[in-house]
């Protein structure tokens, strides 16, 4: 009996005390203080609502009143120092077609060697041709513009729709640019990446589009693509930027220019010109699949 006894109220210890009773009692007793917190609670989830709401309210007005560079390329005034001498309208190379948008900068090299910028846009100029880029920079740094901002230029495939096309001269096979082309290539650059608010990297190779040899130095020479961005950097911020490449400078009274002509006489005649195309791994690789228009590019 004695053993039972003991034993039950063993049982009723363990069945009463359930932890709950002590987790109610503070809130029957202290009801007031958690309605307080709850009030200071959505007034903090509103204000934080508002502010969201205000930031997203903010953000659409930018976006909806944010000009496109497509706006901002036809209210763009050319510089001087740009000699506009636009396609005709009606020319196969000016589709007049407006462009979706303002992304990229494409680069390219004419590969052409010793052509001049006239040249260049002389011959997109022609009725058979159907190839053009917006700018086509010479030897001398002379940049000539053919297409308009707003319009799409025909030298960058599928990218044609939102980006703005530039064309380099180069005095010789390996596509190596002029220092005045590169000091000129860098102006231009600078000016369209301020003008649409593109940061380095949104100037690319024709190689970065198709996967095409172009411009054939900087794709072979990619340290120097690089170097080619740190030094739009560089200019930027005001500083000069000296590059490696030669001089150009064409003229009578240019002695350097005379014995560079004569340097090269031989070695850009029209028949070594077409050798240098026949040979190019790029005419193969590209012939069976590329249109008329990409070979023209290169190799008229
Ligand atoms: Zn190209």
């Amino acid at each position: 009996m004695n053993r039972h006894m003991t034993a039950q109220p063993v049982q009723f210890m363990k069945v009463s005390r359930p932890p709950v009773r002590n987790t109610t009692s503070p809130r029957r007793n202290y009801p007031a203080p958690k309605k307080k917190n709850k009030l200071k609670k959505n007034a903090i989830f509103l204000f934080i609502e508002l502010i969201i709401l205000i930031a997203i309210g903010a953000q659409a007005f930018l976006i909806l009143t944010k000009k496109s560079n497509v706006e901002i390329a036809a209210e763009t005034k050319i510089p001087s120092w740009i000699d506009v001498q636009l396609i005709d309208q009606g020319n196969p190379s000016r589709s007049g077609v407006i462009l979706e948008g303002i992304n990229d900068i494409v680069v390219h090299y004419v590969g052409n060697p010793r052509t001049t910028a006239q040249q260049n846009r002389d011959f997109y100029n022609q009725q058979d041709s159907d190839v053009c880029s917006h700018f086509v920079v010479g030897m001398d740094g002379e940049i000539i513009m053919c297409v308009p901002l707003t319009e799409k230029s025909a030298s960058s495939n599928d990218r044609n729709k939102d980006t703005i096309s530039i064309e380099v001269c180069h005095p010789d096979t390996t596509g190596e640019f002029t220092d005045e082309s590169y000091q000129s290539l860098i102006k231009l650059v600078n000016w369209l990446r301020s003008t649409f608010n593109l940061s380095t990297d949104h100037v690319i190779r024709h190689y970065e589009v198709t996967g095409k040899e172009c411009p054939m130095y900087y794709v072979r020479n990619p340290e120097k693509w690089d170097q080619f961005k740190e030094d739009l950097k560089a200019a930027e911020e005001g500083k000069e930027v000296e590059s490696s490449y030669r001089k150009h400078k064409s003229g009578e009274d240019s002695e350097e220019s005379e014995d560079y002509s004569a340097d090269n006489s031989e070695e850009y005649d029209y028949s070594e010109s077409e050798n240098y195309l026949a040979d190019n791994d790029v005419y193969e690789e590209f012939s069976s699949e590329i249109p008329d228009e990409e070979f023209e590019e290169i190799f008229y």
